[in-house]
């Protein structure tokens, strides 16, 4: 891809943001930021850009800014549907993501990317630490690492990324080497027009691969499966409830891989991080590790050494016999029903935040089955009141100090208080890791 001496505008000056102007800088384009936050730190960030030749634009998206630009760099957080970007398909300016434009410049091969609704983090992670235990050169993008237009800069020979629906609205010809889906469950229906829509949106990680590549799919997900279809690319399958002939799988406490013989990696009881949504993830790293042939002991060894990430169904304390437990990261329902379903013991369960048009009705078998009471907190306190109120007991607090309070005030000995609020965080947080932070101040608070 050609970019020098072209003049692009990249929208939106967030982590990705800035790593596509970087590249771009790289090659030789003329980049002018956009972005409609006008805050202190956007403003620091763009004196930083301008001491290097970059023209920022901050606190609006203006019409009058498009005339002269040959191509638009999207960031994932920016909609599609913004009067700029209708401005600019009528001019015929290409637009392209971020995701899109990093990929134009990876080595060959050399791309691993991971979607699905939740745990594409911890999948990433952790497929980055079993592959270390065999190649040097791994490189970790997306969320918890750099952009991948960051690490595209010096690029190694194995990249490991996540992708999220909003990346992959806005690619063109991005085709990983090895594509991953873990799961679909409703997530995002304020920005997807429907649940059709946001599965197909999952299913273009895998529909651009060549026959050269490999698929990897979750067999158990009646939404997953099927998307086996719609690759050119060879498939494994990883599953929790059936054998498989080739893939990833459990028999009876044994996770177990059946790719030229059939062998346990592992026995399920020796890992430390737990629950059936974990068991996901876990076979899909082991799957994309062992298409590189790592050895049984290598995969076993990284497998013991995770502990998990924080903010994921993160163990805090036990207080007085009550255990805490930070799940701030499970902004969707499908995450906070993992994690109901991984606690044995009686829950009060904390949750709120921002919606996001989530259904929390999907939620009423869970709750009644694990959850003694609910805290509710944020803007979404209402929704979820009228969609719960007859399945258990609520309470309504106005902050993260109260709602610990409120919960520990009601547990007794044995309980489990569950932070996993089913919500984004932008109402009170910065973002999740904020809330999950402050939450876990509160709880140590308690037993100070
Ligand atoms: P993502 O990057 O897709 O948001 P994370 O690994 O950050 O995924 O986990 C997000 C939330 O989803 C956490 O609450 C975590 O406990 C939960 N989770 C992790 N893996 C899965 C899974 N395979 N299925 C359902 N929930 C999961």
């Amino acid at each position: 891809m050609m970019l020098k001496g072209k003049k692009v505008l990249v929208l939106g000056m967030g982590i990705s943001g800035m790593g596509a102007t970087r590249l771009l800088k790289d090659k030789g384009a003329k980049v002018t930021i956009n972005e409609l936050e006008d805050s202190k730190e956007m403003r620091a960030r763009a004196r930083e850009f301008e001491r290097n030749g970059i023209k920022v634009i901050l606190g609006s998206h203006p019409l009058e800014i498009l005339p002269g630009h040959q191509l638009i760099v999207l960031s994932p957080g920016i909609p599609l549907d913004i009067p700029l970007l209708r401005q600019a398909e009528k001019l015929h300016i290409p637009i392209m993501g971020e995701l899109e434009l990093a990929y134009r410049f990876l080595p060959d091969r050399s791309l691993i990317a991971i979607t699905g609704t939740n745990g594409k983090t911890t999948t990433t992670v952790l497929t980055e630490k079993i592959l270390k235990k065999a190649y040097k050169d791994v490189q970790i993008a997306g969320n918890i690492g750099i952009p991948l237009s960051e690490v595209v800069r010096r690029p190694g020979k194995i990249i490991v990324t996540e992708v999220s629906s909003f990346q992959l609205e806005t690619i063109k010809k991005f085709s990983p080497f090895i594509s991953c889906i873990l799961n679909i469950s409703p997530d995002h229906l304020d920005r997807h027009p429907d649940l059709e829509q946001y599965i197909w949106l999952k299913s273009r990680i895998l529909t651009n691969q060549e026959s050269d590549g490999y698929t990897i799919l979750n067999r158990d997900d009646p939404r997953v499966y099927p998307l086996r279809r719609k690759t050119r690319a060879e498939v494994i399958f990883f599953s929790q409830k059936e054998r498989l002939e080739r893939g990833v799988f459990l028999k009876g406490p044994h996770i177990m891989r059946k790719f030229e013989g059939e062998e346990v990696v592992v026995s399920r009881d020796e890992i430390s991080f737990t629950g059936s949504h974990n068991l996901e993830n876990i076979l899909s790293a082991i799957a994309i590790a062992s298409l590189y042939r790592l050895e049984r002991e290598a995969v076993r060894e990284a497998l013991l050494e995770f502990k998990g990430l924080p903010h994921r169904c993160e163990p805090v304390a036990r207080i007085r016999g009550v255990d805490f437990i930070n799940d701030s990261k499970a902004t969707n329902e499908g995450a906070v029903k993992s994690c109901l379903e991984s606690i044995a013991q009686p829950i009060i369960l904390i949750m709120g935040g921002k919606d996001k048009g989530a259904n929390f009705f999907y939620l009423r078998n869970a709750i009644k089955e694990r959850v003694k009471r609910v805290i509710l907190l944020g803007e979404a306190k209402r929704v979820i009141k009228a969609q719960l109120n007859t399945i258990c007991l609520l309470s309504e607090v106005e902050n993260m100090r109260d709602a610990v309070r409120e919960a520990f005030n009601k547990a007794q000995k044995g309980d489990c208080v569950l932070l996993s609020p089913a919500c984004a965080s932008f109402d009170q947080f910065k973002n999740y890791e904020e809330r999950g932070k402050v939450f876990k101040e509160e709880v140590r608070k308690l037993g100070s």
